[in-house]
């Protein structure tokens, strides 16, 4: 079967689907609208053979697992674990300024590459595997994620719990500019720093200690921590309470990124042994968000090989990469199961105005998606 000359033919439908999903914008922090947009995929998995189980939300919205074709793969133990999600970085309305429409090879919308693209190239691929009776080597669960661009909290466990009883994770990300899948994510860390000092007139400020300056001095200190590639941004700060006042408490928040689990260690080991500059000052440090790396394994490079030998198979070159960002296969990939992540559509402008994807690289990722599916 060529699944590409396949998927060629059904690029119309796969646009329609995708058009359907983008006008329900689906913002992480409207719950109501993201149920809505749930509501549409379940039914949509629903109608691809899926046996579908909705784990119900308060704050974000609902969680999709869904098992295909559950009567018609043999009774394996080996499953493949595809993560995707539904939700956007866009507002509800945004569409009206950022409109769904396609100029020659690039389609353009909010969230038509994260990841309403991938989400239809998963809907294609198992309508494809299900309509054709063809049977998977493996069983395949999916698990629809609502909340993953506001860091997957409601979802970590979910995605720990099956990961941890799949053989291997796909995620639904899309490509490195060009094409390639992302084999390393950087870990994150966000560290609050909280100074307390001592306050006094602000006319004899030898009398007390400055939480402010002794912050200020803290953060000088923080080059220490970017050897390699890791990067520390200080997004947030602030102290005192009035210009004539000695500020008695300051703070900051660090967003910290590296690329190995043992980087982690490292850097909270130099932030927790950090000395106060002023007498008279102390600190006080805070995890308040912590991502694990994407790291490259033995068993995550194997699996590489084999999906780059899948590819080749279908004419396809398929390439490996690297990016600063986490995603759900970071969490999946922090247990050591092999992930293979980044296999959307190829295109550009995350999280920005231009955000498109290019068509050809829908009909040729879903392709390998499904063969993926298929022979993995
Ligand atoms: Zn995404």
């Amino acid at each position: 079967m060529d699944f590409r000359l396949y998927f060629r033919s059904r690029q119309g439908e796969m646009v329609h689907l995708l058009k359907q999903l983008v006008l329900l914008e689906s913002p992480t922090s409207d719950k109501k609208a993201v149920d809505a947009c749930v509501a549409f995929v379940t039914k949509e998995l629903k109608k691809v053979g899926c046996k579908v189980t909705v784990h119900p939300q308060k704050e974000t919205g609902d969680l999709t697992l869904a098992e295909f074709a559950p009567g018609r793969v043999k009774d394996a133990d080996d499953e493949i674990l595809v993560l995707a999600h539904l939700d956007t970085v866009w507002p509800v309305g945004k569409i009206a300024k950022m409109p769904f429409y396609v100029q020659g090879p690039k389609l353009y919308g909010p969230g038509v590459l994260d990841m309403k693209g991938g989400l239809v190239m998963l809907l294609a691929a198992l309508r494809a595997l299900h309509g054709l009776n063809v049977k998977p080597q493996k069983r395949i669960t999916v698990l629809v994620n609502s909340a993953e661009e506001t860091g997957s909290d409601a979802a970590a466990e979910l995605i720990r719990k099956l990961a941890r009883k799949a053989s291997l994770v796909l995620c639904l990300e899309p490509a490195l500019p060009g094409g390639a899948l992302k084999l390393e994510r950087k870990g994150r860390l966000v560290v609050r720093l909280d100074v307390h000092g001592r306050s006094a007139h602000g006319g004899s400020p030898e009398k007390g200690a400055s939480a402010i300056e002794e912050l200020v001095a803290q953060i000088a200190k923080l080059k220490r921590l970017r050897t390699g590639e890791t990067t520390v941004n200080v997004g947030l700060m602030g102290g005192g309470e009035k210009v004539n006042v000695v500020a008695e408490a300051a703070w900051a928040v660090l967003d910290i990124r590296f690329w190995k689990a043992s980087d982690r260690d490292r850097i909270l080991r130099v932030l927790r042994e950090s000395v106060p500059v002023l007498r008279g000052t102390r600190i006080k440090v805070t995890v308040e968000g912590s991502t694990p790396p994407m790291e490259k394994t033995k068993a995550s490079e194997k699996l590489f090989v084999r999906a780059q030998e899948i590819a080749a198979g279908m004419g396809l070159a398929l390439k490996g990469g690297r990016t600063g960002g986490g995603s759900d296969a970071s969490i999946a990939a922090g247990l050591g199961i092999p992930t293979l992540d980044g296999l959307g559509p190829d295109g550009d402008g995350l999280h920005a105005a231009h955000e498109h994807l290019l068509l050809p690289s829908l009909v040729e990722r879903t392709a390998l998606l499904t063969e993926l599916l298929k022979s993995l």
